[in-house]
C-alpha cells in the first residue's frame, strides 16, 4: 500500500519492499519482499496524486503526520530522489514530515529541503539501530552503525532534530550493547531517543493494534528489557516509545 492511514497519521512509500534483510523486519509477513533486487519505485507525484484523492488529508503544523517509508527503506539510494520530492511537498503544506532509516543521510540532501521547514522539528529524522555488535548478522545490507549515525552531524549543520531509532529490542540482543548506546548518546549530538516494541502477528484481541498494515499487525508486551533501556537511556536524553511523541513535542513547543 503506497498510502495508508487516517487524518492524523499518513504512512507514505514510493516503492513496496526493501533491499537489505533485517532478520527481524515485518514486511515479509505483509507479504513484501527483502533482499529486492529490483525495486518498482512509483514517481512522487503519483503518490502526492493518491493523498490528494482521500478527504482526510489535513494540512498545517496541527494536521496529519506524515511518515515516509513503514513498507519500504525511504533512504535507499534508488527511492531517495522520490522521498526527497515528498519531504519538499509536505514541507511546503506545513506538515511534520518523519522517516526513519538504516542509511546515512548526507547533510546535502537535508540542506536542499530544509529552508523549505517553517517551524522547528517540522522534519525529524530517526536513524534505526536494534544491534551494534551483531548488525552485520542482523541488519544484512543495510550502512554500518558507524556510517549510519554519522547522521547525527545533521543536527548542528541544518537544525533538524535526528533521534536514536532503538526498535525493535530484540530479546537479549540489543540489550547486550545498551552501554555502547549510552556512549553514543553522551558523545554525538542524538536530539533524543526512542525505544519501541517490536510488531507481531498474533491473534490476542487485547493486544494493541500496530498504527499500520490495516490490523494484521500488533505491538508486542513490553519486555522488562525494553523498560530497563527506555529508563536508563532516559537518565541521558528525552526518550520516547513512539516518533510521533517526539513530534508532537516538536509541534507543542516549537
Ligand atoms: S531496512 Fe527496514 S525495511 Fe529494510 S529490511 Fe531492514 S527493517 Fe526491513
Amino acid at each position: 500500500m503506497y498510502v495508508y492511514g487516517s487524518k492524523n497519521r499518513l504512512f507514505i512509500n514510493t516503492t513496496l519492499g526493501c533491499r537489505s534483510r533485517c532478520s527481524y523486519c515485518y514486511l515479509p509477513s505483509l507479504d513484501y519482499e527483502l533482499g529486492a533486487s529490483n525495486l518498482m519505485i512509483k514517481n512522487s507525484d503519483y503518490v502526492i496524486g493518491m493523498v490528494e484523492a482521500r478527504t482526510d488529508f489535513i494540512k498545517g503544523k496541527k494536521g496529519t503526520i506524515i511518515s515516509l517509508g513503514c513498507y519500504s527503506e525511504c533512504w535507499d539510494e534508488p527511492v531517495r530522489e522520490s522521498t526527497l520530492a515528498l519531504i519538499k511537498y509536505f514541507l511546503r503544506k506545513g506538515n511534520p514530515v518523519q522517516f526513519a532509516t538504516k542509511r546515512y543521510v548526507a547533510c546535502e540532501d537535508i540542506e536542499q529541503v530544509s529552508k523549505l521547514i517553517s517551524w522547528r522539528g517540522q522534519l525529524s529524522i530517526f536513524i534505526s539501530s536494534t544491534t551494534l555488535t551483531k548488525w552485520n548478522s542482523i541488519e544484512r545490507g543495510t550502512d554500518s552503525p558507524e556510517i549510519r549515525f554519522g547522521s547525527f552531524d545533521l543536527t548542528k549543520k541544518t537544525g533538524v532534530p535526528v533521534y536514536l531509532y532503538i526498535k525493535p529490542i530484540i530479546k537479549s540482543v540489543t540489550i547486550s550493547d545498551l552501554n555502547k548506546y549510552v556512549d553514543i548518546v553522551k558523545n554525538k549530538d542524538v536530539s533524543g531517543v526512542i525505544v519501541g516494541s517490536k510488531f507481531i502477528m498474533n491473534n490476542d484481541n487485547n493486544s494493541k493494534l500496530a498504527p499500520i498494515s490495516n490490523g494484521k499487525l500488533k505491538y508486542n508486551e513490553k519486555s522488562l528489557e525494553e523498560e530497563y533501556m527506555y529508563v536508563t537511556l532516559s537518565q541521558e536524553v528525552q526518550t520516547f516509545t513512539e516518533s510521533v511523541q517526539a513530534i508532537d513535542y516538536w509541534r507543542n513547543h516549537a
